[in-house]
């Protein structure tokens, strides 16, 4: 009779017991994240060692570290409106709302107050905890009316206990105090892609001004968002490069949108192929891992995913989701059925929460309000 020892050789049997001990580096990292908390020096070759790694492996360490630093059931849920649609003048490659691209999307002003707190009413009523409000331009400059109007919309939708998150586009140092005044809790800035792939992606306006943005927000005290899309045509290494140069900036963003590319007729990306699953759960593992404090948010492309695929995107790591019919201008999920995958995957809605800083900055452009208005 033959025993296993004398069929599997010495060499064989030494490579299969060096496989079953060998850690990735999705294991030794998550280790040490557990251990000595967030860094922000990684090298980018340690962050594709992450990435690469086998990605059950990926999965199962982004899901230790995700409840090492979060309550694993919670998920943050947020509204986003477009309040100013269409009509932009740059030319990101993947976005309907370009006036390049012939999409067939009508642009429009920006909308009322009214029209705008009647969505964060009805967002808040269906559990929503923060309030995204999207304009499609290149930035602010020489748009004070609107700025201005903006800012009363944040100090109403802050008043009705939620958290606001604006996207405006570029902003200048001064602005980004005035939002802060004002009670915004995040601006969110999406660096989209690495910093080699996106000349193929956007001409006009470059990495470095992105950036300067995420300072600006940063240094006036605001929560940053800053994420990117996967699926623009680009490399994995890209995707490492992103996830690279957020993970290295001085504080890390509080959110970390990961989107998936919902292509667009019209758009020069409209022939992309989608992005599968286990693309998604290697970006969303990894980014919890490098950036474990973030809320990593399950983006664009969420309206493709089954619910036990989302599963595993919560699992790896994401908890937040956007709610509402539609993402700026594309399709999202049933709200519905977002309920039902709450009950279904015993998630719970995170309660919104306010540093206090802006609370102070809050109250204190409130009473100078009032005190304005009574004199
Ligand atoms: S992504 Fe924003 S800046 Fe770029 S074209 Fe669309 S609306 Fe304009």
């Amino acid at each position: 009779m033959f025993s296993v020892r004398s069929i599997v050789g010495p060499q064989l049997r030494r490579s299969i017991r060096q496989l079953h001990s060998a850690s990735s580096a999705a294991a030794i990292e998550a280790e040490r994240t557990i251990r000595d908390g967030p860094r922000n020096d990684w090298a980018r070759d340690e962050i594709k060692s992450i990435y690469d790694s086998p990605v059950l492996d990926l999965l199962f360490h982004g899901a230790q570290v995700h409840r090492h630093a979060h309550n694993f059931r919670e998920v943050q849920q947020c509204t986003l409106l477009s309040i100013k649609t269409g009509g932009c003048s740059e030319d990101c490659s993947y976005c309907p709302q370009s006036s390049r691209y012939d999409t067939g999307l009508k642009a429009q002003k920006l909308m009322t107050k009214e029209a705008v707190m009647q969505a964060a009413r009805k967002a808040k009523e269906a559990g929503s905890t923060r309030f995204c409000m999207g304009a499609a331009w290149r930035d602010t400059i020489g748009r004070k009316t609107n700025f201005n109007n903006i800012l009363e919309y944040i100090k109403d939708i802050r008043d009705m206990g939620m958290e606001v998150c604006c996207t405006l586009g570029m902003l200048e140092k001064q602005q980004a105090v005035e939002l802060k005044r004002a009670g915004l809790t995040a601006y969110n800035h999406n660096l989209d892609t690495s910093r080699e792939y996106y000349p193929n992606i956007i001409t006009t306006r470059s990495y470095d001004e992105r950036l300067e943005t995420l300072q600006f927000v940063r240094d006036a005290g605001i929560n940053v968002c800053s994420g990117g899309i996967i699926g623009l045509g680009e490399a994995e290494d890209d995707r490492v490069g992103l996830l690279h140069t957020l993970a290295t900036l001085p504080t890390h963003p509080e959110s970390v949108p990961i989107n998936a590319l919902v292509p667009v007729k019209g758009t020069p990306l409209q022939d992309q192929k989608p992005v599968e699953i286990w693309e998604m759960i290697r970006m969303i593992a990894t980014a919890r891992l490098v950036m474990p404090k973030a809320m990593v948010r399950l983006s664009a492309g969420r309206v493709r995913f089954s619910m036990p695929e989302q599963a595993l995107c919560f699992l790896a790591g994401a908890n937040s989701i956007f709610t509402g019919e539609k993402l700026l201008t594309t399709p999202n999920n049933d709200f519905d059925a977002d309920q039902l995958m709450f009950k279904a995957l015993g998630l719970v809605p995170k309660a919104p929460s306010f540093g206090d800083d802006l609370e102070d900055a809050h109250e204190a452009a409130v009473s100078e309000q009032a005190v304005s208005s009574l004199g």
